[in-house]
């Protein structure tokens, strides 16, 4: 199938051909016919499946061709809400991008920044709005928003809203829309609570499940390095000395951990940033640009900061730290092999790690090639928890 085939309006047709995009993906291509008539959409989707280009062509046509005139005032007619900041402003980019040709203003509003740019421009009149739950609610609390006229409501990534507890400010969102308009829902896992959500906001869902997981994971060479906790850092330096690694996404189980390996990256003269939800959103901003434009190799992140970010031709993701949630390593590492580019995936796997990766495995079902041939070899498989030292330790702790 191609775009052309699609029905598209031919601005859209046209925006889409300056992206060099011939083929939909396979959710877009499953979706779109179905939205352009209407229907509610359930995708079971991650990042990496075009899925933003799936509800967002369909959106921008529907609105396009209900404008009136340009006398016309504008009203939020689409409302997406997404999780993180940074993945509000890659689906407001996307907006922006397939929408250029049209006549469409869109806006993204998020916490962590001063509001006011954001209330002035909803001022002036939107008729997309991309926003996070928290600063969306306080905006209409505020009386900036009405959501009233919104005819398409996405919920992206609901999961993950799930897992930062944002499900009951969804909810409240959700009883400021009309009851009469389109919705489309994507969660790339369904637990029961968002089956129950979506059940309740769904009306007829057509259903698209694509899984990249497998063929992603196929493209992506894996590898373990069995390593002690406290060497890791010094694995790290030694890895990271291949010039091979062009850009290096690393993942951290904790923010003061993202910080402390950026920390000690950095006092060896490798350059590296972080993204964590305790830095400031413009330092957010600035580090995410600076490795996509490659202005920095290295970035450091944990998982809430980095899920859903798209970055093209990332080389290699290493997991510092392992999951504990074995899908989210299959997240983590989607990141690379994006577009069929292929990727190197490597993972960091102390004696306590072991059970992780067992399940990861397990999930993957393959085993991950080990490296044995590195400087740091595990070294305390056999040391156990002696009852003498936790005794040693609670009693300095209590002094
Ligand atoms: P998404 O899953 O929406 O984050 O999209 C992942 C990436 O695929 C983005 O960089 C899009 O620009 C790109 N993309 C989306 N649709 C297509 C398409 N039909 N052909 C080629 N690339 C696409």
């Amino acid at each position: 199938m191609l775009f052309k085939d699609l029905n598209l309006i031919e601005p859209i047709k046209k925006a889409l051909e300056t992206e060099g995009y011939t083929n939909p993906t396979a959710i877009q291509s499953k979706a779109i016919p179905s939205l352009l008539k209407g229907m509610d959409l359930l995708g079971c989707a991650q990042t990496g499946t075009g899925k933003t280009a799936a509800f967002a062509i369909p959106i921008l046509q529907g609105i396009s061709l209900q404008q009136k005139g340009s006398g016309e005032r504008r009203q939020i007619r689409a409302l997406i809400v997404a999780p993180t900041r940074e993945l509000a402003i890659q689906i407001e980019d996307s907006f922006r991008t397939y929408g250029k040709n049209l006549n469409l203003k869109t806006l993204v509003i998020y916490g962590g920044v001063s509001q006011n740019p954001q209330t002035k421009d909803l001022t002036n009149g939107v008729d997309i709005l991309v926003a996070t739950p928290g600063r969306l609610l306080d905006l209409i609390n505020q009386r900036y928003i009405s959501l009233k006229n919104v005819k398409y409501f996405v919920l992206d990534e609901a999961d993950l809203m799930l897992d930062m507890g944002m499900l009951k400010d969804v909810r409240r969102i959700i009883t400021y829309l009309p009851k009469e308009r389109q919705t489309m829902f994507f969660s790339a896992t369904m637990p029961a609570e968002i089956e129950k959500l979506a059940n309740s906001i769904l009306k007829n869902p057509i259903k698209v499940m694509v899984t990249p997981l497998s063929s992603t994971v196929e493209i992506i060479e894996q590898k373990v390095y069995y390593v002690d906790k406290v060497n890791k850092v010094k694995l790290l330096i030694h890895l990271l000395k291949n010039k091979d690694i062009i850009s290096a996404l690393i993942f951290s189980r904790t923010k003061h951990g993202a910080d402390k390996i950026v920390k000690l990256l950095k006092r060896v003269g490798i350059n590296a940033e972080a993204i964590h939800g305790n830095k400031s959103q413009n330092a957010r901003q600035l580090a995410l640009n600076n490795f996509k434009n490659r202005k920095a190799r290295i970035l450091v992140a944990t998982d809430i900061a980095a899920r859903g970010i798209d970055i093209e031709k990332l080389s290699h993701v290493i997991n510092f730290d392992l999951p504990e949630v074995p899908e989210t390593y299959v997240h983590r590492i989607g990141r690379t092999g994006r577009a069929s580019h292929g990727g190197i995936a490597i993972a960091f796997c102390s004696h306590e790690e072991k059970p992780l990766l067992k399940n990861i495995q397990k999930l993957i079902s393959k085993l991950i090639e080990e490296v044995k041939d590195h400087p740091y070899p595990l070294l305390d498989t056999n040391i156990e928890k002696k009852p003498s030292n936790v005794k040693r330790y609670k009693m300095k702790t209590k002094r």
